[in-house]
């Protein structure tokens, strides 16, 4: 387990403002729970809301436009984001990649203007099933990692890597501890190889795709696993405050 494990909650296109008494309930019983960091991204519209009402928990957004501001209907900048109260942003994700055809070169560009903003970046890669059926996952995975990364001199905490298997996310199926250890190790090394290992020391590797709080502790476990980022069970204070729980 990680020394101070991240478990991310990522409401997606969920959320009107009675889940605020989800967010504070989460809030309040993370308290309980110091040495481990926990945070939820809910989407744009209830970030300043949950902001005012978190104390311990902090709050992310789920995606930014890579440009500072200027005529891009419907976008929303880092630097907003970064205004509204949000601390770090969830860049990459396979949905986003999917419904939205972004690029590694694209969440790349998003990642510096986050940056440049002040946010943690939390970058999200991950393979599909016939990729993995076809034993290529870890160079696939690799390389959505490498063309996105940002030049550092020390990433530190600002960084952190989301390794979520798609065939794995809201399906009920989790990849293996097995398979988990293999890929998470495989992205430390190329972190130690692009940032040097003392420089990349803080930066943690996060496993998401189906954790519910009857197997959070297992993998939270797992070698090279420094917390989870969590969809659906992150929709109820009670299934995600078991997830922590789990990390603690
Ligand atoms: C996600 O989409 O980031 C995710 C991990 O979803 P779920 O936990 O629902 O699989």
């Amino acid at each position: 387990m990680a020394e101070r494990p991240y478990i991310v909650g990522n409401w997606k296109m969920n959320g009107t403002r009675a889940m605020l008494s989800e967010a504070r309930a989460i809030d309040r019983a993370a308290q309980r729970y110091m040495k481990v960091e926990v945070a939820v991204a809910p989407p744009y519209t209830l970030i300043h809301a949950v902001h005012r009402e978190a104390e311990q928990i902090g709050v992310g957004a789920q995606d930014c436009h890579p440009g500072a501001e200027g005529a891009h209907t419907g976008d929303i900048s880092a630097s907003m984001i970064a205004d509204a109260g949000a601390k770090f942003v969830i860049l990459g994700h396979s949905e986003r990649r999917q419904d939205h055809g972004e690029t590694g070169e694209l969440i790349n560009a998003k990642i510096e203007s986050a940056l440049e903003s002040g946010l943690r970046v939390i970058l999200c890669c991950g393979e599909t099933l016939d990729t993995r059926d076809a034993g290529k996952a870890e160079s696939y995975v690799l390389k959505q990692i490498e063309i996105a990364l940002p030049l550092f001199e020390d990433p530190g905490e600002r960084l952190t890597i989301a390794y979520e298997p798609i065939w794995a996310i809201g399906t009920g199926r989790t990849a293996t501890t097995d398979d988990i250890a293999s890929m998470h190790g495989a992205i430390r090394e190329l972190l130690v190889k692009t940032y040097g290992e003392e420089a990349s020391a803080q930066v943690r590797i996060l496993y998401g795709g189906s954790v519910k709080p009857d197997n959070a502790r297992e993998i939270l476990a797992t070698p090279e696993v420094g917390g989870a980022l969590v969809g659906g069970a992150s929709l109820s204070a009670e299934s995600f405050l078991g997830i922590v729980v789990g990390a603690s």
